[in-house]
């Protein structure tokens, strides 16, 4: 391990990107740059893979705030119902009782069917168009910010949920750090990302071999490809399961379950498809113990649970 650390991230600004200087997980400086066309590079020491230079958050917001962003999300709600259902199902599992906070809660469907589970629940969202739908379809108040902007008192929340989010966000590290600040001792935190780096069906899945064997292969993958608008999705971090971890760890929280995030959205024969596909990779998961699914989930609780009951 490298002994090389940085206060803080370094980030220089230069239209409408950013870059940086050290590992937002590990704070390492040791960072490996894995393909300068591609902006992608890889923490020697903990193995974080992110895009650098990046689009800045300004840049960010533009993007989902673009008219139109989520009309595919209005559209094939019924099929993202089935989606909701069975994340909340696999939440519920675990889940603290009480209220529940959802961290870029997109158009509010997530929150629309688990409010009948929880005291309270409580969005947040930086797409001004997803907050406008939110409001219109299912009459949620959503803030429109980042939850570190929100003067929200500290343990104020049983459960906090992170559905494909961390891959978005500048600071996924100090996202951590707050929603652990947020939570009540012993609060649940879900966490769902993309398993872009070792999933089988992954564009980034040559990257994983590549980090094992030749790590300054060409791959074709541009964060810039979303300052022209023409990407669905900014992804600033491909996490891998032990990055995953190791992140949630450093933020004082305790692995309470790790699985595959069933976040299909599809209909008729293509749902059937997928969901078999699905199981099967469920079922390598728990023979094996490894992921090669699209997704990872992982639920955390915030250690100190006993506290709460002291007080
Ligand atoms: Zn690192």
């Amino acid at each position: 391990m490298s002994t090389a650390r940085a206060e803080m991230p370094g980030i220089v600004m230069t239209d409408g990107l950013e870059a940086l200087s050290a590992c937002n997980v590990c704070r390492s400086v040791a960072i490996q740059q894995l393909d300068p066309e591609c902006n992608l590079c890889r923490c020697s020491d903990c193995g974080y893979v992110f895009d650098n230079p990046r689009p800045n958050e300004q840049t960010i917001t533009r993007f989902y705030s673009q008219r139109g962003k989520y009309d595919s999300w209005v559209r094939d709600a019924a099929a993202r119902d089935a989606l909701w259902k069975r994340r909340l199902k696999m939440l519920l599992r675990y889940h603290a009782p009480g209220n529940l906070l959802d961290v870029g809660t997109g158009i509010g469907q997530f929150l629309h069917h688990a409010r009948a589970h929880f005291t309270e629940v409580a969005g947040t969202e930086i797409s001004e168009s997803a907050v406008r739908i939110a409001g219109e379809r299912y009459g949620l108040e959503i803030q429109q910010r980042r939850i570190e902007e929100l003067r929200l008192p500290d343990a104020s929340f049983d459960n906090v949920t992170l559905f494909h989010v961390l891959e978005h966000v500048p600071e996924p590290a100090r996202l951590m750090r707050r929603c652990h600040q947020l939570l009540r001792p012993g609060g649940i935190a879900v966490i769902a990302v993309p398993n872009d780096v070792l999933a089988w069906g992954s564009g980034l899945k040559k990257l994983g071999k590549r980090i094992a064997l030749r790590p300054f292969q060409k791959f074709s993958r541009v964060a810039g490809i979303a300052k022209a608008g023409t990407s669905r999705e900014i992804h600033l971090s491909h996490f891998t399961p032990v990055v995953l971890r190791r992140l949630l760890t450093h933020a004082g929280f305790e692995i309470v379950e790790e699985g595959l995030d069933p976040y299909y959205a599809a209909s008729g024969v293509w749902k059937l498809a997928h969901g078999l596909y699905y199981a099967v990779h469920r079922v390598i998961f728990k023979l094996s113990g490894i992921n090669r699914y699209e997704t990872i989930w992982m639920t955390a609780r915030k250690k100190g649970e006993f506290t709460r009951l002291l007080n």
